[in-house]
């Protein structure tokens, strides 16, 4: 019997590290949607699309295809714009510094969430992002929100970025992720919030062997739960 899970909470929570250890042992895809969000952002840096104006972003979003594929190498599922591999692009501090405006916009929303619903109408897969229990997947049967101490995240985000990225500094990871969490928190479309039957992770403190175990526990209990009901 295959579910789908959920994942929601700030930026750099480790939400991702989760989903992939999650999709992993269940043998389940694993969506990033924050990379979907990434990848329209890069085509928007790159061809200049003017957020103000509605027709030009839809006229943009026509031209856009986004999808993933598996790099054999690393098992990790890559983000494809136009059959372009951007799965290190997106990760530039300048799609980042940008990423929540455009996520705020609502033709980019719907663009996004009407292919996310499609990824997961046979089920058996985890997403992970901002809306996805609250509106991508209000039926999901496991959804989970996830935190953390502000200072461990800033920390984490700045130990992922400096091999790629020496010159960057604790103060611009600190104001970027600040920044993205009060728009994604306060914007008018499906903000970032918990929904009502999410699950709390807060994994300050946590391994991440300890937080597979208890999301795993949670999976299970997410299954039983589906099969006394069917
Ligand atoms: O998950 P990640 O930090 O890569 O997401 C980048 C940005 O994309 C977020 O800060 C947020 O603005 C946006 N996003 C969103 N809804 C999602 C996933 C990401 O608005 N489901």
């Amino acid at each position: 019997m295959k579910i789908i899970i959920a994942i929601d909470g700030y930026s750099s929570c480790g939400k991702s590290t989760l989903a992939k250890e999650l999709a992993e042992q269940m043998h389940y895809a694993y969506i990033d949607t924050g990379a979907m969000y990434r990848a329209i952002t890069l085509y928007f840096l790159r061809e200049n699309v003017s957020l103000k104006h509605k027709e030009e972003i839809e006229a943009a979003l026509k031209n856009i295809n986004l999808h993933f594929e598996l790099n054999p190498e690393t098992r990790g599922s890559e983000m494809y714009l136009n059959d372009e591999n951007v799965a290190r692009n997106i990760r530039d501090m300048i799609v980042a510094d940008k990423v929540s405006e455009v996520a705020a916009i609502k033709e980019v929303r719907h663009f996004a969430v009407e292919q996310q619903q499609k990824m997961g109408k046979h089920k058996g897969l985890v997403m992970d992002g901002r809306d996805i229990g609250t509106v991508v997947f209000p039926d999901a049967e496991l959804k989970i929100f996830m935190t953390a101490d502000p200072e461990i995240r800033v920390k984490r985000r700045f130990q992922e970025l400096y091999p790629t990225n020496p010159l960057i500094t604790l103060d611009e990871v600190r104001h970027n992720l600040e920044m993205r969490d009060y728009i994604d928190s306060n914007r008018e479309e499906s903000p970032l919030r918990r929904a009502e039957d999410a699950r709390l992770l807060d994994n300050s403190e946590m391994s991440r062997e300890e937080q597979l175990k208890l999301a795993l526990q949670w999976v299970a209990e997410a299954k039983e739960m589906k099969q006394s009901l069917a």
